[in-house]
């Protein structure tokens, strides 16, 4: 019997806003057409308090859909997906992938997972790679999202836990520094949290663009500085410099807490205010201001998001704001730290179980023989049968169709041709594959080029586990029967791994599959081995990870060491080179891509509901009226913008929110306006995240970039 009120969360970012699902009519199994009437309520949380934005209260008109593939589709002899039984799909997609198997290897198999997908997705999905396929090549798409930050907190302190506090501990601080994020549209209830620091006057938001989270420190909240793009990492060192300078520095915090301080004393000496102000473009009188109210004491925090991370040096940039918070002494003190806002719904817990490349349950490593025979004893394989390392995401991408690469591609709960960098490489690389296989619930543009297309569960319709952007466990609750031609990605997979013969057990129950994650994490960083659904299904319980059993749980990190051997935090010197400016002439201007308050990631479901669709139907390109007259471009005229020959088509929104050297596109749309066709496969060399912020194009009207193309013809 299915409950008419479900309490569960809301399906996009990491947030986890608490919500209720109401069905006012029984649950049914219709195949077709509008089926049930599903209703949204806020539910009181301490992340969310009963709050929600338009993408959470529009969430449950996707679950019936009319665009919900219902049935699994085969492209047939014509070049059309033409729905199919799923025994047929299923034989077929085994018989393809064993073939290939037998004739390549098992790495000409791949696996592209989801930062979406629920714990007991992520965790099945990298045990049926290395069990069921015995593939190396897994990664996901939090390649793109989380993977510097959480390099940095790696090396810093031994773990990686995107807010190692509650978030409600930031309503007491007087001080919160946020880098590069926009939570004003990701994730709007969050900024209730920012209230008692812009009543102090210490909101400080660094954002190349004004955005609605950087209006927050108006009237007096706080400061808002615009560096130029990409050289967040340069102002974090001069900030870093200046504490140093005036002797800001928490001496005794650095002395019996943590390691390398000389290091980095060195290496932001070169970092003298001026020259950072002629580098950032921010004063250095703001830097002054900036570095002492960090410093003032009564509750400080440093927040980090994409806009700082997404960039070849994002691990660096990342190390060099967790130094700056450490030498001042935050890290782990009452009411102060450091944090990272986890972007994907399961951003989190999606990192943390096996869909890395280099990774097993827990956290733990792929090549440590100690995590492999763990994790080889919970799955009842030998663990030298156990592949090593594979490829990251852009690595991975890029090896498709290609001598030695995979051929045979499995998709979960992932657009690439939207979200990943140089979509057209992407395309093409999927073009070149012998089998491409898709498991979503929307015929996605991804879908769209697949073989066979797998319709799979939504949010509402599935049992299992999300661990939002404190680390804290939540429960995702059943509230409606899927339609009848669907199934969940667990039963997929083990239908699968039946039909190649898999050595292990893979259930189709989410609880018994979260119990053997619960297992299998035991003992490593992100250990889980106390938690049940019996424990999240108590409202009074709040299950933050580390939870080894026996334990409550440690919704607080670090107050008394860290997670290296020696409990010591690392700071490591990081470096920073001048960067040259593109000359603004001929339209050359400095692209950033993000979001908008009305959609989600690739847009492949929020561009699904009318409302948000409504809003916000297109790409626009956001251009400083400046530059958009140096270069005869009018508010709603058509523009194109260009990376050698990728180029996107979109109407221009002149907005004074921007500087006049920068453009920004969000990423949220397809096909001739996806920004991705801009960005490039550059990476961060130690995380492999994207460059996704800061990309130089050329920006100019479409007759003009027409009449050129005919001369040039
Ligand atoms: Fe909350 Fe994020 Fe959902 Fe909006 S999208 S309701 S902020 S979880």
């Amino acid at each position: 019997m299915l409950s008419t009120d479900a309490k569960t969360h809301c399906p996009y970012c990491a947030l986890q806003c608490a919500m209720t699902l109401s069905t006012a009519a029984p649950a049914a199994q219709p195949t077709e057409g509008r089926r049930l009437s599903l209703t949204v309520s806020g539910r009181d949380f301490p992340t969310n308090r009963g709050g929600l934005c338009k993408k959470g209260w529009t969430s449950a008109e996707l679950v019936d859909s009319p665009e919900r593939i219902i049935a699994p589709l085969l492209r047939d002899a014509e070049g059309r997906l033409s729905p199919v039984s799923w025994e047929h799909a299923l034989d077929e997609v085994a018989r393809r992938v064993a073939s290939s198997r037998r004739v390549h290897g098992a790495d000409s198999v791949g696996v592209f997972g989801g930062g979406g997908l629920t714990n007991e997705k992520a965790y099945q999905l990298g045990k049926f790679a290395r069990v069921a396929l015995g593939t190396s090549r897994i990664d996901y798409n939090g390649r793109f999202c989380m993977s510097s930050a959480a390099a940095a907190g790696n090396r810093a302190f031994g773990l990686d836990r995107g807010l190692p506090f509650p978030l409600s501990d930031l309503d007491e601080a007087s001080t919160i520094m946020m880098l590069g994020s926009n939570v004003a549209e990701t994730m709007p209830p969050f900024i209730g949290h920012l209230a008692g620091a812009r009543a102090a006057g210490g909101l400080i938001v660094v954002d190349p663009r004004r955005s609605p989270t950087a209006r927050l420190t108006e009237d007096g909240a706080g400061v808002h500085v615009q560096p130029t793009p990409g050289s967040d990492l340069i102002l974090l060192l001069g900030l870093t410099h200046i504490v140093i300078a005036e002797r800001l520095h928490d001496v005794d915090y650095l002395r019996s807490r943590t390691g390398g301080f000389d290091g980095v004393r060195r290496s932001v000496s070169e970092w003298w205010p001026e020259r950072v102000q002629s580098q950032t473009g921010v004063p250095a009188h703001r830097l002054h201001e900036i570095a002492r109210r960090l410093a003032s004491g009564g509750g400080t925090y440093i927040l980090t998001g994409r806009g700082v991370e997404q960039h070849a040096n994002g691990t660096d940039t990342a190390t060099a704001a967790i130094n700056l918070a450490l030498v001042l002494g935050l890290v782990g003190a009452d009411g102060s730290g450091y944090g990272t806002l986890t972007g994907q719904g399961n951003g989190q817990g999606g990192r943390e179980h096996g869909q890395k490349c280099d990774q097993l349950p827990g956290y733990r490593k792929i090549q440590d023989p100690a995590a492999r025979a763990h994790v080889a004893a919970v799955w009842g394989v030998d663990e030298a049968s156990l592949p090593g390392a594979g490829l990251p995401a852009v690595e991975l991408l890029a090896s498709l169709g290609e001598p030695g690469g995979v051929r045979c591609l499995l998709v979960h709960g992932s657009n690439v041709v939207v979200s990943a960098p140089d979509v057209s490489a992407v395309r093409a690389g999927l073009s070149r594959l012998d089998l491409l296989v898709v498991c979503d619930f929307f015929l996605t543009e991804t879908a769209r080029l697949a073989d066979i297309v797998l319709p799979v569960t939504q949010w509402a319709e599935e049992e299992g586990t999300m661990t939002n952007l404190e680390g804290r466990v939540l429960r995702r609750r059943r509230a409606v029967e899927p339609p009848a031609g669907v199934r969940s990605e667990l039963w997929i997979l083990a239908e699968l791994a039946r039909r190649l013969d898999s050595p292990g057990a893979f259930s189709t129950h989410a609880p018994t599959v979260f119990d053997e994650l619960c297992r299998a994490s035991e003992g490593g960083l992100a250990d889980y081995s106390g938690i049940s659904y019996d424990i999240l299904d108590d409202d009074s319980v709040a299950a933050y990870w580390p939870y080894p059993r026996g334990s409550s749980g440690t919704p607080r990190l670090f107050a008394d060491r860290f997670a290296h051997a020696d409990g010591l935090a690392r700071l490591v010197p990081v470096k920073a080179h001048e960067q040259s400016v593109p000359a603004q002439k001929d339209g050359v201007v400095t692209l950033i891509t993000g979001r908008l308050l009305e959609h989600y990631q690739s847009g492949a479901q929020t561009r699904r509901v009318p409302e948000l669709l409504d809003a916000k139907p297109e790409a626009r390109v956001q251009i400083h009226p400046a530059t958009a007259e140096l270069n005869g471009i009018a508010d709603g005229a058509w523009v194109e913008l260009a990376r050698g020959e990728s180029t996107v088509v979109c109407r221009a929104e002149l907005s004074l929110e921007i500087r006049p050297d920068t453009v920004f596109l969000p990423f949220h749309f397809a096909d001739d306006q996806s920004a991705n066709l801009l960005t490039e496969q550059l990476t961060d060399p130690i995380s492999g995240m994207p460059e996704f912020k800061r990309t130089t194009v050329r920006i100019q009207t479409v007759e003009l970039a027409r009449r050129q193309e005919a001369v040039g013809a």
